[in-house]
């Protein structure tokens, strides 16, 4: 109950703040965006994860506004970056099924305008369940980010009760192999053909794959041999304060760790 009235006020309080994990093209060794992921920092409390305040805000109501706020701050930073002369292609923002209505695409529209950020520039994170919703003011919506030129990604791929229609009725950008086939792909022989499946679908589609949660060389070397380049784990890095994740963006940040994998040393 105090953490329902504390995250009432944690907008104003100015406590939520933005994480970043790079993902990295494995074969460029460049840095192709990064996930914002949202964290609380509780003065009593200390950091809170998502999972402890996301379902909480979706429960009261308030996820609306904690995605506004996620939202606004990462394209505020992303151009805050651009000036500083950064490079980083883009920014990935997680999107609630519960927050996906007409609002907040006119709030992504108006955040658009008023930082100045490329829509190219912003990557929204859907799950499955928007895709799948079906109602026409969802696929109004989806629709109308189309027209302004962001670009989809569908989170967790695969992991919820979807049919892959969705898939061919919109143009989307990218898929993320959810971790948890990252991490059952060398002791599942199931979970490796579904990611090689899911793998073959992305080339043929021409979408873009990021694969989650990759943490080893051998999650790595599966999926580079297989094509799967772009990863996003802490292999390479976790979630990072904006600032700490400044120099993992200078070019030739990982190269020698991307050689050490390559020779197997
Ligand atoms: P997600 O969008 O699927 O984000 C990926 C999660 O996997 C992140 O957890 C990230 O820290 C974690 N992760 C990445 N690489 C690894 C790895 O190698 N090993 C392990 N064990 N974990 C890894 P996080 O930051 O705790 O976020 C959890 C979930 O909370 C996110 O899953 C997303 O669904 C939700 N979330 C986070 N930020 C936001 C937000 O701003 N808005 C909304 N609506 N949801 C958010
Ligand atoms: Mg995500
Ligand atoms: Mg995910």
């Amino acid at each position: 109950l105090t953490l329902e009235t504390d995250l009432r006020r944690a907008i104003e309080r100015d406590e939520l703040v933005l994480h970043y994990q790079p993902q990295l093209d494995t074969l460029t060794g460049k840095v192709v965006g990064a996930e914002a992921l949202m964290r609380w920092e509780h003065p009593e409390h200390g950091l809170v994860p998502p999972f402890k305040f996301i379902p909480l805000a979706e429960e009261i109501g308030l996820i609306g506004a904690l995605g506004e706020w996620g939202l606004a701050e990462a394209c505020r930073q992303m151009v805050a970056l651009q000036a500083e002369g950064i490079e980083l292609p883009k920014v990935s923002v997680n999107v609630s099924a519960l927050q996906f209505n007409r609002r907040f695409i006119e709030r992504v529209a108006q955040v658009l305008r008023e930082t100045g950020l490329r829509p190219s520039r912003l990557e929204l994170e859907l799950t499955e369940g928007i895709m799948m919703d079906g109602t026409p003011s969802t696929i109004e919506a989806l629709d109308s980010l189309i027209d302004l030129g962001v670009k989809l990604s569908i989170d967790d791929f695969g992991t919820g009760y979807s049919s892959l229609s969705y898939l061919s009725r919109f143009p989307l950008d990218e898929l993320k192999i959810d971790r948890s086939f990252v991490v059952a792909m060398d002791k599942s022989s199931n979970d490796a053909s579904l990611v090689l499946a899911i793998i073959a679908m992305a080339r043929s589609m021409k979408l873009d794959l990021v694969a989650e949660g990759v943490e080893d060389r051998e999650q790595y070397r599966f999926l580079r041999q297989h094509g799967a380049s772009v990863s996003q784990g802490y292999m390479f890095s976790k979630p990072l304060p904006m600032d700490e994740m400044k120099p993992l963006l200078a070019p030739g940040h990982f190269r020698d760790q991307l050689q050490q994998l390559e020779s197997g040393s």
